[in-house]
């Protein structure tokens, strides 16, 4: 198994994995976010016969709404109770999707530029090292493709809203869900996504209304943001 995974942070998703689709779990987040993560990808790249891979794809959120849109969809995690919670939610609603336990580093050597769209949604503040998740998805996606990436940003209001807002006042996630020194920030992203051939063509805040208890898109990248990259040709 590759080393860029923190076993603590895995044995969290599985310890949550049952809970993964009801809509008012500890994933409630991601439920709420998913289709205005789906529209902004369906405004950045075409997802009908696409081949596209979700990174960290747990208990398979966005990878079924990749499918629902038309994308053949594979999906790789490393917390094998949110996978297997994944295949199973996705027999039961006869969806094809090809679920994986593989790390993103081990999958980027055997398929490099094997697919055409690659997304990776609020995964990487929980990983040791993102700019190499990072540079293995680069690899992954095809020159042209693009890659989607979603995750915190280091600054304040974050550590106000995602932790001691989401997790202490509003209790809409479990404590200890998020470790803010792993948050990063916009350009951080950009730059380790520029030294591994990626180029960003857009990039969109994601803001919580708690009055509305809803999510929408916004220029403000403070808190939550979304980014597309595209792969340089070679
Ligand atoms: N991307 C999904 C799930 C986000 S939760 C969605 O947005 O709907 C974060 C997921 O990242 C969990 O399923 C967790 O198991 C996974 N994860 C954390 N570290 C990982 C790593 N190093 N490699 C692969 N998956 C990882």
């Amino acid at each position: 198994m590759s080393a860029n995974v923190d076993a603590a942070e895995l044995a969290k998703f599985n310890s949550q994995a049952q809970s993964w689709w009801d809509p008012r779990g500890s994933f409630r987040p991601l439920h709420d976010l998913n289709p205005l993560r789906l529209a902004y990808i369906a405004t950045g790249t075409r997802m009908v016969g696409q081949e596209a891979l979700d990174v960290g794809c747990g208990g398979g959120i966005l990878s079924e709404g990749l499918h629902n849109a038309g994308a053949r969809v594979t999906g790789i995690d490393l917390a094998s109770d949110a996978l297997d919670v994944a295949k199973l939610h996705a027999l039961e609603s006869a969806l094809r999707i090809d679920y994986r336990l593989v790390s993103v580093e081990d999958l980027a050597a055997d398929r490099p530029a094997g697919f055409d769209l690659v997304t990776c949604m609020e995964m990487l503040e929980h990983v040791p090292d993102p700019a190499l998740s990072l540079a293995a998805m680069s690899k992954l996606v095809r020159p042209g493709g693009s890659v989607f990436v979603s995750t915190l940003n280091r600054s304040l209001k974050a550590f106000a809203l995602a932790i001691v807002g989401a997790e202490y006042l509003l209790r809409m996630l479990p404590r200890g869900t998020h470790d803010y020194r792993k948050f990063i920030r916009p350009s951080e992203l950009a730059r380790w996504a520029r030294h591994t051939g990626l180029e960003l063509v857009d990039m969109t805040g994601v803001t919580y209304n708690p009055l509305t208890q809803s999510f929408r898109l916004s220029e403000d990248t403070s808190v939550n943001y979304i980014a597309h990259f595209q792969r340089n040709e070679p």
